[in-house]
């Protein structure tokens, strides 16, 4: 497989553009063990982003991606979240230490807020910044900020903090393009887009994309990740259970969907002409 685009963060370190997401993972202990294969997979063929959240089944996806990751840690760049009512001066500390000690690891590479709750955000930043500074955790971001949410933030943290937003992005749901994209644009934030494959649900039963994937000679989901792939500062989380899944999302990285087939998928699915507001699962 060639080897993926790289993304740049706001430091200068890159991550790959295609990751793998975990929501639900560990859930059902008839899946568990597909669900590690499927995970060990991903990171062999450079997958290596990796998304949990203390929020998945209660600690039990970050437990699964311990064990998924156990010997490859280095190849891995560790994305968990912390919830809104956890985000304050002494509760992030705290769910920090429990989201590392259910990881297995020594330091997060991201923790995000999962999304913007009461806390004021100073009050975040500053704790985010000082498990920065001890070293608990590489990098922070936030997830579900739409741009006035950005816009808020802007000013309580040092430009280049913020490394991401992780927001719902795919076919189906593409209000973000009107001004969240321009806005990571301008700043160097990339964005991470997550339910790439819309959650395999009606998205993947659309005649447009089986139009285009059958010129390709690939899937529906191919080509829902391949689409959100073509902006360069996105990285796509597809989560993938099952290994066949797993080696079709990992190959879409490589389909380049031309001209023709944007515009196909712009029928059927329109590019927002106004603001909308922030869509989130
Ligand atoms: P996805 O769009 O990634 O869809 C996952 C579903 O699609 C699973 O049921 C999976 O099945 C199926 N699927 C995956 N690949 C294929 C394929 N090639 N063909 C057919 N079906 C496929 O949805 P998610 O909501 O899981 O989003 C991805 C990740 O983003 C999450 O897992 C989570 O880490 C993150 N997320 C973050 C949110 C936030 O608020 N920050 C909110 C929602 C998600 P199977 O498992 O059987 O392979």
């Amino acid at each position: 497989m060639t080897p993926l685009r790289q993304v740049r963060l706001a430091d200068g370190s890159h991550v790959p553009c295609l990751g793998q997401g975990t929501w639900r993972m560990g859930e059902d202990r008839g899946r568990r063990k597909a669900e590690i294969e499927s995970l060990r997979l991903g990171i062999e063929l450079g997958l290596g982003v990796i998304d949990t959240a203390e929020m998945y089944g209660d600690g039990t996806s970050e437990e699964l991606v311990a064990e998924a990751i156990a010997g490859v840690r280095d190849e891995v760049y560790l994305v968990t979240k912390v919830l809104p009512s956890n985000a304050t001066r002494s509760g992030i500390p705290a769910a920090c230490a429990h989201s590392l000690k259910r990881l297995k690891v020594e330091q997060i590479d991201l923790y995000l807020l999962h999304w913007r709750g009461g806390t004021p955000l100073a009050e975040t930043v500053e704790a985010f910044d000082a498990l920065q500074s001890k070293g608990l955790i590489r990098h922070w971001g936030v997830s579900n900020f739409d741009v006035d949410d950005m816009c808020d933030f802007a000013g309580l943290a040092r430009p280049g903090a913020c490394m991401t937003d992780q927001v719902l992005y795919n076919l189906e749901y593409r209000g973000i393009e009107h001004d969240l994209i321009p806005y990571s644009v301008e700043h160097g934030i990339p964005l991470m887009a997550y339910s790439p494959v819309g959650q395999g649900g009606k998205l993947l039963r659309s005649p447009a994309l089986a139009g285009v994937a059958q010129r390709h000679q690939a899937t529906p989901a191919q080509v829902a990740v391949a689409w959100t792939l073509r902006l360069p500062n996105v990285i796509s989380i597809p989560k993938a259970g099952d290994v066949a899944h797993l080696r079709e999302n990992a190959a879409a990285a490589s389909l380049v969907l031309t001209q023709e087939d944007l515009a196909e998928l712009d029928r059927a699915f329109a590019p927002p002409s106004r603001k909308v507001p922030l869509a989130m699962l």
